[in-house]
């Protein structure tokens, strides 16, 4: 992918920071289409596809969280990075930027550098394309101990339950899955999920653990899924 054909909407009702953004990305080769409220960022999202959603989560119109989850409901760009821009310090609201499918996100006021870093660190990530989906026909799907893991799909079933999970944790998840048994130190498990993001900690591969569990066990405290390996790390049960 040379850097021309990167291309990136960013979804900004505030025009200066939209152009501020869109400015910097040009500035690192991307070419960078601006919307200014959420429905005008949804028809383009559902029309084309991108390299990397930029997404402020106070939008007029189409709020960021409901945008965001529709373009992973979409077909185009399901697997696109989003960063979600947001003007909230609070944590919980993090946390639901997060949950709502976002990679990555950034409180208002942030920098530059930090801005183009991020976005850096989310176009890094290998990204299954619409035509290894369509080639692989959907055939891609791992049944391992009562969890169903479809990965063109972005699907997990629980016991035959559908559980909605984050690009995060989905990409979790599908490691620790395709390798029973295999122990994933906390360090590998970061470079592997986060791949070079320098923002992160040891400590968010825990968190990102916790959350995962929430969601796919029936009891997270006592994990049959994903176990931890006391002073090691984490792997998926063996079969
Ligand atoms: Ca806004």
């Amino acid at each position: 992918m040379t850097q021309e054909q990167v291309r990136v909407l960013v979804v900004e009702d505030e025009p200066n920071i939209r152009e501020l953004v869109c400015l910097h990305l040009r500035h690192e080769g991307y070419t960078c289409e601006g919307a200014a409220d959420g429905q005008e960022g949804l028809k383009k999202a559902q029309a084309e596809r991108y390299d990397l959603l930029v997404l402020d989560l106070m939008l007029p119109g189409l709020d960021g969280l409901s945008l965001c989850r529709a373009v992973r409901n979409g077909r185009l760009n399901a697997d696109v990075p989003i960063l979600m821009l947001t003007a909230k310090r609070e944590e919980a609201d993090k946390v639901v930027g997060l949950e709502s499918g976002a990679d990555d996100y950034l409180t208002k006021p942030f920098g530059v550098r930090e801005f183009v870093a991020r976005a850096r660190a989310l176009l890094r990530r290998p990204r299954v394309s619409a035509a290894q989906q369509e080639a692989s026909g959907g055939s891609e799907v791992l049944r391992s101990q009562g969890i169903e893991i479809d990965l063109p799909r972005r699907k997990v079933t629980v016991f035959g339950r559908e559980v909605e999970l984050t690009d995060q944790e989905f990409r979790l998840l599908h490691l620790l899955a395709t390798h029973p048994g295999i122990v994933f130190s906390r360090e590998a498990l970061l470079s592997k999920i986060w791949r070079g993001d320098t923002f992160v900690t040891v400590r968010s591969v825990d968190t990102l653990v916790k959350r995962l569990r929430r969601r796919i066990e029936t009891d997270p405290a006592n994990p049959t899924f994903v176990q931890t390996v006391w002073g090691v790390g984490y792997k998926f049960a063996d079969a």
